[in-house]
């Protein structure tokens, strides 16, 4: 496994937790403005995504929609990745690339997308049901963001990293979901992936050495639920993750300030706490 992948994690290492960063005022308004991008995109996504779309498609849209807000996508050449959003479908967990791949009636889309402001990135990703998909599926969809919600909950000064990952491992293992542990959230800034991991469920090294909170802590939480196993694999293409069991996986994300007044989650529209499964997109009695 590489340390250089979009949702990282060292297996087993200790982190040191003195290249931890806390992010001023200033350097939070130049990461609100790359989640506000974020937010944007993923409005636009809920009423444009329909199925005969190829997930080049789909990359090159929400590029544009990057470039046009004067932001780079933090994902395109981050260790080779190619494109701008890592779109992954049904049994893809993550980092699935681009390409001629069609989305078609009942597929669950996961589009994970970073955009870098003013040299700061925010992180998120939304898993879309295109039309109607299986009443499991929605379910595990349904999960994997009251997950997310669950998370952010617990982002508060005073709490716990550990806090965190209890939040979202309670969700899943409630609903019954394979609880992907190999990939991870992580804190965010200058860097898309910073110190600290951000794991979906209490370690026993989140134990050991377990980060209290504290004002300025920025982190992307990022919970991966599969309908079967928790095990993945990796593709021959060096990049796209999938279920060991050829299962669905899917996968929220938001980028989080850690603030006196609570959490305020950057990629969402001004920060609201808004309901982010939106059932089926995309066909006639869908979403409008
Ligand atoms: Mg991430």
């Amino acid at each position: 496994m590489r340390f250089c992948s979009i949702g990282h994690k060292l297996p087993g290492s200790a982190e040191d937790t003195t290249l931890i960063t806390y992010k001023s005022k200033r350097e939070i308004a130049k990461m609100r403005s790359a989640g506000q991008v974020i937010a944007e995109i993923f409005d636009m996504l809920a009423s444009w995504l329909r199925p005969g779309l190829t997930t080049l498609e789909v990359d090159q849209k929400v590029e544009g929609m990057i470039r046009e807000a004067k932001g780079k996508p933090s994902f395109k050449g981050y260790c080779g990745f190619p494109a701008s959003i890592c779109a992954s479908v049904n049994e893809q967990v993550v980092h699935g690339i681009p390409g001629s791949l069609r989305l078609k009636e009942g597929d669950l889309f996961t589009v994970d997308v970073g955009v870098i402001m003013q040299g700061y990135h925010a992180d998120a990703a939304r898993s879309y049901a295109i039309g109607a998909v299986g009443p499991e599926v929605a379910k595990l969809a349904d999960a994997t963001a009251r997950a997310l919600n669950a998370g952010i909950q617990a982002c508060r000064v005073g709490q716990r990293l550990s806090d965190v990952a209890r939040a979202i491992e309670t969700v899943g293992r409630d609903a019954g979901f394979g609880i992907v542990e190999h990939y991870v959230g992580h804190g965010i800034g200058t860097a898309l992936h910073e110190p600290p991991q951000v794991p979906n469920f209490v370690s026993r090294q989140i134990l050991e050495d377990d980060l209290v909170l504290r004002e300025g802590l920025v982190i992307a939480i990022e919970p991966m639920f599969n309908l079967g196993t928790e095990k993945t694999r990796e593709l021959s293409d060096g990049w796209t993750v999938v279920t060991a069991d050829g299962k669905c996986s899917a996968h929220f994300e938001d980028t989080v300030v850690i603030s006196e007044n609570g959490p305020e989650v950057i990629t969402r529209p001004s920060g609201r706490e808004i309901a982010i499964w939106l059932g089926p997109v995309g066909t006639s009695g869908s979403r409008s």
